[in-house]
């Protein structure tokens, strides 16, 4: 059937964002019925069956979501993600278990898990607590209020300040939106047209280069430990910047 050119457009215009999630589940029929359920919701989901290349698949490729089982043949649910939070806080991991006892699931999140669904479960319970930790990481992300610097600085986008070493350094509402900017997009390298079109809304951003140069300049002395070999803000040559991690 050709898809209809303007039912295609309204559908995509309505689309929620779609995320990526590693389902490890030896089940398969759980597996594939999680997976199917996730996929009609629009979102991207792969499945694993054991724990061990779980954890290769996690530190190799970028997820947003683990829906991971602790009953696994080989490393257990509960040692993948002791060994994952070693290095990952950030990715979301919601916890299916038989064992729901309230010690086990107490042992889950210790082990850094952010939610669980009890089996047996419906893939539309599922769906929802998944979708509920999607909407968390989306208000984390829209305040984004406070950066925790190394070196222990302390930079508060709210209240446009720098706090750290007994002294409070106030940013321009200019400088709180580049490293706003500069901290949303840390997975890129931004050019300095992304930052004069995305922060200073200009329609030409051809112009005016150094604009955002001399910004830069000022946001490092306000930030970086050592303004002069500047590690937080970098410059990658002939691009333009990248935030540190
Ligand atoms: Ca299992």
């Amino acid at each position: 059937m050709i898809p209809n050119p303007d039912s295609t457009a309204r559908a995509a215009s309505t689309a929620k964002v779609s995320h990526r999630i590693l389902i490890v589940e030896d089940e398969e029929v759980l597996a594939f019925g999680v997976r199917d359920a996730l996929r009609h919701a629009g979102h991207e989901p792969q499945v694993c069956h054991n724990g061990k290349t779980a954890l290769e698949m996690l530190q190799r490729d970028s997820f947003d979501l683990v829906v991971l089982d602790l009953m696994l043949p080989g490393m257990s649910g509960l040692d993948l993600l002791r060994a994952l939070r070693q290095h990952n806080h950030k990715l979301r991991v919601v916890i299916l278990t038989a064992m729901s006892s309230e010690a086990d699931v107490v042992r889950g999140f210790e082990a850094g898990a952010d939610d669980y669904v009890p089996k047996p479960f419906s893939p539309r319970e599922l769906l929802a607590r998944v979708e509920a930790q999607f909407r968390r990481v989306e208000k984390e992300d829209s305040q984004s209020p406070q950066i925790q610097l190394p070196g222990g600085n302390l930079v508060d986008l709210a209240r446009l300040e720098v706090i750290g070493g007994g002294k409070v350094v106030p940013l321009t509402p200019r400088e709180g939106d580049i490293l706003d900017y500069l901290v949303r997009n840390r997975h890129r390298v931004v050019t300095r047209e992304d930052l004069l079109q995305d922060v200073w809304h200009y329609r030409n951003p051809n112009i005016e280069t150094r604009t955002v140069d001399i910004h830069i300049v000022g946001l490092r002395r306000k930030i970086e430990p050592d303004p002069a070999n500047p590690t937080l803000i970098q410059t990658v040559r002939g691009k333009g910047y990248r935030w540190f991690s």
